[in-house]
């Protein structure tokens, strides 16, 4: 079936739901809920799947966008879901996603604020986790080992370090996607060609174990759909669907930095958060130049907003981290823009009193939880092990159903990538990269760059394939253009023409 999603199949397939008894409706359309969607579809289920908003609405779009060998669960003896995380990215970078994770260095620089003791016992950690890379099979040629390097070296990859002081640098590799949004909407668009019913703008207000009262946000209709079993993946909104989901929230905020700011950055970095033990911050240079860093952990009380905001204490915060090893410390004039997302921690009984309360080191594996009246709600986790926790969920919610499949199925784009073509479109498309530029060929207009070197053709092809409704869905998730707010004011009217032209 086909993969494309877009507004017409939109149409068709909420009247299609209306009257039908689906197998499995999945509600939540983050890497959870898309992937879930895609477990179940691939096993031959009939799958209905809604978001409130759209596809990567929530958490899902606003991670690291790390996909980790799970090293930080290793050091705090977390050794299952450390493994599960190695074998997961494993998945996704040998079969599922070739095309959009790889993998990349990240440098610890061996400063001041480093003992020798512990960059030893950092070492030791790496290579563990190079142990563990090597027996979840991952070749070492898509996931190089660890290394130590000399300070020269190291400012080489990283020319801003402070070079005073600096001893050198240990050098580590781990998986990365290119852009979270892009994953989720592959595996929503790969569930749509397994024949999952894949809706936005559809937000459940009420869900049993036999189906959803749901309004269509663009009409304000209300309508039911009906459905074997039910799936609730609405990550950190979970308990409001389901009240008997306790979950405590932690916001995990980056700042955004334009390209350059911190010169010619080759590699991630791994900064000793002052004070912590065993708490690093990152700086995480992207394929489009911009550069990330983060991330802070504050407990989130009260409501859950739908796009939560980044305080200028957590973006002070972490300049001032930066600031610890940078020779160049950076203003609050040099953030060009700041996110902010909410982990779905589970308020596991015992655990937070135990642990003084901080969100940091509440334990990071995923719960499938059934609820009385027999909805399966699946939460916690990690984007990079979105696909076991969407396999638990599918046992769960479908006993009698046959075994996943999703360990070997590989996303839309995941084929071959046609010779010549550019490598910024390959990392986004894969092997569709050749119908976007087919796009371009059609309409040469629609080569033109809107912002960080995308295209209109890019824009229409997300129109037209990847299910974006509006302005919103093509600056915000489509592409990322809007994480800087002058860039998504100056590419604004180019998404709008996009709309207009598909
Ligand atoms: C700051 C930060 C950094 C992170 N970095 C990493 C990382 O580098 N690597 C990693 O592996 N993990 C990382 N994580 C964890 C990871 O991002 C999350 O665990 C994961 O994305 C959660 O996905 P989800 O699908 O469960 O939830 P979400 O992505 O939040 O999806 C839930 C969806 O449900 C929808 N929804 C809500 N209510 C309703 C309703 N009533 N009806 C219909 N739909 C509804 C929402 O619109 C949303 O799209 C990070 C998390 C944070 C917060």
């Amino acid at each position: 079936m086909n993969s494309s999603l877009n507004a017409a199949r939109r149409r068709r397939e909420l009247d299609e739901v209306r009257s039908d008894v689906v197998d499995v409706l999945v509600v939540g359309l983050g890497a959870t809920g898309a992937g879930a969607a895609l477990d179940a579809a691939s096993r031959g289920l009939s799958v209905a799947a809604v978001d409130a908003h759209d596809i990567a609405f929530g958490t899902s779009r606003w991670s690291s966008k790390l996909i980790h060998g799970g090293l930080r669960y290793l050091a705090s003896g977390q050794v299952g879901v450390a493994w599960e995380s190695a074998v997961e990215r494993d998945a996704l970078l040998r079969f599922t996603a070739p095309h959009l994770v790889s993998a990349h260095p990240y440098l610890l620089p061996l400063t001041p604020a480093v003992p020798r003791s512990m960059a030893a016992s950092l070492m030791a950690g790496y290579r563990l986790g190079d142990a563990l890379r090597a027996a979840a099979r991952t070749p070492r040629h898509l996931l190089p080992g660890p290394s130590r390097l000399a300070a020269r070296r190291t400012l080489t990859l990283a020319p801003y370090l402070r070079a005073e002081g600096l001893r050198g640098g240990l050098l580590s590799w781990d998986g990365r996607v290119v852009d979270d949004a892009r994953l989720v909407v592959a595996l929503a668009r790969t569930a749509a060609a397994h024949g999952a019913r894949v809706l936005t703008r559809c937000r459940a207000l009420a869900l049993a174990g036999d189906g959803a009262r749901v309004r269509d946000e663009l009409t304000a209709e209300e309508f039911d759909i009906r459905a074997r079993a039910v799936i609730n993946a609405t990550g950190v909104w979970a308990g409001e669907l389901t009240p008997s989901v306790a979950l405590r929230p932690s916001r995990g905020t980056h700042i955004v930095l334009r390209p350059g700011a911190l010169g010619a950055l080759h590699a991630g970095l791994h900064l000793p958060i002052p004070g912590e033990r065993n708490r690093f911050a990152l700086v995480l240079p992207q394929a489009d130049g911009r550069v990330y860093a983060g991330l802070t952990d504050e407990p989130l009380d009260g409501p859950i907003p739908d796009v939560p905001e980044a305080p200028e204490s957590d973006i002070a915060f972490l300049l001032d981290v930066l600031g610890t090893a940078l020779d160049h410390p950076l203003r609050r004039a040099d953030v060009a823009g700041a996110f902010a997302g909410l982990r779905p921690l589970l308020d596991t009984a015992g655990a937070p009193a135990s642990l003084g309360g901080r969100t940091a080191d509440l334990s990071r594996r995923h719960a499938v939880l059934r609820s009385p009246d027999g909805v399966v709600t699946v939460v916690g986790g990690k984007l990079t092990t979105y696909r076991r926790m969407a396999e638990d969920a599918v046992d769960a919610a479908c006993p009698h159903a046959r075994p996943s499949r999703t360990a070997r199925l590989p996303l839309v784009g995941a084929g071959p990538v046609r010779p010549g073509t550019p490598g910024r479109l390959a990392r986004r498309y894969g092997s569709e990269a050749w119908a976007v530029r087919e796009l371009m060929r059609e309409d040469p207009a629609l080569a033109e760059p809107v912002a960080l070197g995308i295209t209109r053709a890019e824009l229409v092809w997300a129109v037209r394939h990847e299910g974006a409704l509006d302005a919103d869905d093509l600056l915000d998730r489509r592409t990322r253009i809007g994480l800087v707010p002058e860039d998504r004011a100056a590419a604004l009217p180019a998404a709008e023409a996009a709309l207009a032209y598909s």
